[in-house]
């Protein structure tokens, strides 16, 4: 390339986004220059209410001093240590502290960088694991519709979006996928867990017996799906697929990357619905969402298949240059100190009624069709214009951002997330917001 084709400085041109409309983005760039607690600052100047905690992840809120700090000293006195075979302390104490919150049994913790590498990874010990136990046989994975596991190919695989899909090809053999719970019909307006489709759980038994089930390794769920529209999953649910894993030797494994670190008003999903997966996917809240960080938690079970053999040999040929980074590591400890001395996980607990109420007041106003709830999450979703879909929601987007209020949209459903932090008038303040929104949209 040579100096005349070179993109200029601060030419918009040079950084390709993440699911974002490149071309129509960069005509009007919406660029967020500061936080603090509850807030973003606009590059012009205005204060913006955050009801989406950034992606899902900055759960204690912004630029809180003490995780702040953490990192800042720690990038002083040990900036970076070789993730292969050699240690430093602060990956182990956050492994340890992070297993004294787990659900009972998942006592084991694997370093990642995200969410997507959570999932592959977590794949992929399910794969191992039945392997390090003589049982090469069970290599399928079973995903949902609509599930959202990241982007990466095992993840796009079990994941249930078409759009994340179609433009790869092939993806993963040897996946199937069972059918998603979103029933609106049935479970309009629902709040906590959906009151119907109990018996959808039974398609993985379906999808089982029609595979033969000693081929099926691991499935895969969010216990609320987020990135598709908060779909809280039927009562019961979840324990009846935890039976079905348990009667044929299937692994299950929760992708909580939306739903841990008390989001849910609970540390994890796992214990506000008292089941409990062989694996865990965890990333966002782990550090706040300051700093890139997965970790997935295994049970003793798994991780004592890896255990099994000669002591000089490398269990697990998997792992990232920087799992257990010091710096991601320091963040998360200072990130779980802060939930627990702030008690942000109860507060999540004592709000959801609060939000519920407050999300649910919007019936009845122009365009909504449907409103769920559920923890210190909530999704409103609106008619779809035809031939248009998607359109009005990310009106309501566009309209929120310039008058102040931060949400998310998803197809015809806007999704919001705010800091466990939130205050009841900042819950009031959202709800009016979005009110006055929806009744200027077309
Ligand atoms: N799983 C779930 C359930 C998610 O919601 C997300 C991100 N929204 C991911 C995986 C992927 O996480 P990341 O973007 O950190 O790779």
């Amino acid at each position: 390339m040579n100096e005349m084709t070179r993109v200029a400085p601060n030419n918009l041109d040079a950084f390709w986004m993440p699911f974002t409309a490149n071309r129509q983005f960069k005509q009007a760039p919406r660029m967020f220059v500061g936080a603090k607690d509850m807030h973003y600052t606009t590059a012009d100047g205005r204060q913006v209410l955050d009801a989406t905690a950034g992606l899902w992840c900055v759960n204690a809120g912004h630029c809180r001093p003490k995780i702040t700090e953490a990192i800042a000293t720690q990038a002083g006195e040990l900036d970076y240590a070789p993730a292969f075979q050699m240690g430093h302390p602060k990956a182990f104490e956050l492994a340890s502290r992070l297993a004294t919150i787990a659900p009972a049994g998942l006592d084991h913790v694997f370093f990642t960088n995200s969410g997507s590498e959570s999932v592959e990874t977590a794949l992929k010990i399910a794969l191992a694991y039945h392997r390090a136990k003589g049982d090469g046989s069970r290599f399928r994975l079973i995903g949902r519709e609509r599930g959202y596991h990241g982007v990466n190919f095992g993840g796009i695989s079990v994941g249930g979006i078409v759009a994340n899909r179609k433009m790869f090809g092939t993806l993963l053999t040897g996946v199937d996928h069972m059918r998603h719970t979103h029933d609106p019909a049935r479970n309009g307006y629902s709040r906590g867990e959906a009151e119907h489709g109990v018996e959808l759980a039974d398609d993985l038994l379906r999808i089982a017996t029609l595979h033969d089930p000693s081929t099926i390794a691991a499935v895969i769920v969010e216990p609320v799906s987020g990135s598709t529209g908060v779909l809280p999953p039927p009562k019961g649910y979840l324990k009846r697929l935890r039976e079905i894993c348990d009667q044929h030797g299937i692994l299950l494994i929760f992708d909580e990357v939306i739903t841990g670190y008390g989001r849910m008003g609970t540390a994890f999903a796992a214990d506000y619905f008292d089941v409990t997966p062989d694996l865990m996917v965890t990333a966002k809240g782990l550090t706040n969402g300051v700093i890139p960080m997965g970790a997935v938690f295994a049970s003793g079970k798994i991780h004592d298949a890896f255990m099994g053999g000669p002591e000089h040999l490398i269990e697990f040929f998997h792992g990232y240059t920087y799992s257990g980074n010091p710096i991601a590591a320091a963040a998360g400890l200072a990130t779980l100190d802060t939930y627990k001395e702030e008690g942000l996980f109860e507060r999540a607990k004592a709000l959801e009624p609060v939000w519920a109420d407050a999300l649910h007041s919007l019936k009845g106003e122009p365009h909504v069709v449907d409103i769920r709830t559920i923890g210190l999450i909530g999704a409103v979703e609106l008619q779809p214009i035809d031939g248009q879909p998607t359109k009005r929601a990310f009106s309501a987007f566009l309209d929120a951002y310039e008058n102040g209020l931060l949400i998310r949209t998803t197809g015809d459903i806007i999704a919001m997330s705010p800091p466990l932090i939130v205050s009841e008038a900042q819950i009031g303040e959202i709800v009016d917001g979005l009110r006055a929104i929806l009744r200027r949209l077309n």
